[in-house]
């Protein structure tokens, strides 16, 4: 009797994890696309335009792949990205005097390195920004108040962030007339859209 009623609560435990081990994954993977489709909801709502034919010719060089690159002027986007290949970069405002730390004497220049912040990541090897959790409604307020919280030396000294400001130096000091194409065609650009508007 107790044997047999072993037996069945084995069948049943097995039943149980072949059912789990099928709904478990499908359910993750379900899970995965919404959050997927969540995120990509709130990039192609974001107030974006292509960026200058200058800085893409600038990151094809670097790796073809690059792109597309977007210029983000859009308050529920208060910094720059890279998702894929794919680059959004913030132009807005507020808070461009932090790159004074990198030599950056205006907001054009700032938004230049910014550009080449995610540009140096991705020279760097990175597929994506760290820690960043996005859904449909934006970014996190959990990850925007970390951010926020972390004092710029030590942004500046993250071993992931290093690499990114240290390419912006680099170029800065070393390829001042590949920094100065930039600068020119986001002064362009910028000037253009103030028309525009
Ligand atoms: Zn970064």
């Amino acid at each position: 009797m107790l044997n047999i009623s072993r037996k069945t609560g084995l069948r049943g435990l097995y039943t149980l994890c072949i059912f789990l081990g099928t709904f478990i994954p499908q359910t993750l993977q379900t899970l995965n696309r919404i959050e997927m489709k969540d995120r990509r909801s709130f990039y192609n709502r974001l107030n974006k335009f292509p960026a200058p034919d200058g800085w893409v010719k600038f990151a094809k060089k670097i790796d073809p792949r690059i792109g597309p690159i977007w210029l983000v002027d859009d308050p529920s986007l208060p910094r720059s990205l890279i998702v894929g290949e794919e680059i959004f970069v913030n132009i807005r405002r507020e808070y461009w005097e932090n790159y004074r730390l990198l030599g950056a004497r205006s907001y054009e220049e700032a938004v230049v390195c910014r550009f080449l912040h995610e540009i140096g990541h991705i020279v760097a090897g990175s597929t994506g920004t760290q820690g960043l959790e996005i859904d449909s409604k934006g970014i996190s307020q959990e990850y925007e108040r970390r951010v926020r919280e972390t004092p710029l030396e030590a942004v500046l000294k993250d071993p992931h962030e290093e690499p990114a400001y240290n390419y912006v130096r680099n170029i800065k000091d070393n390829q001042p007339q590949e920094f100065s194409c930039l600068f020119e065609s986001f002064k362009v650009w910028h000037t253009k859209r103030g028309r525009d508007a």
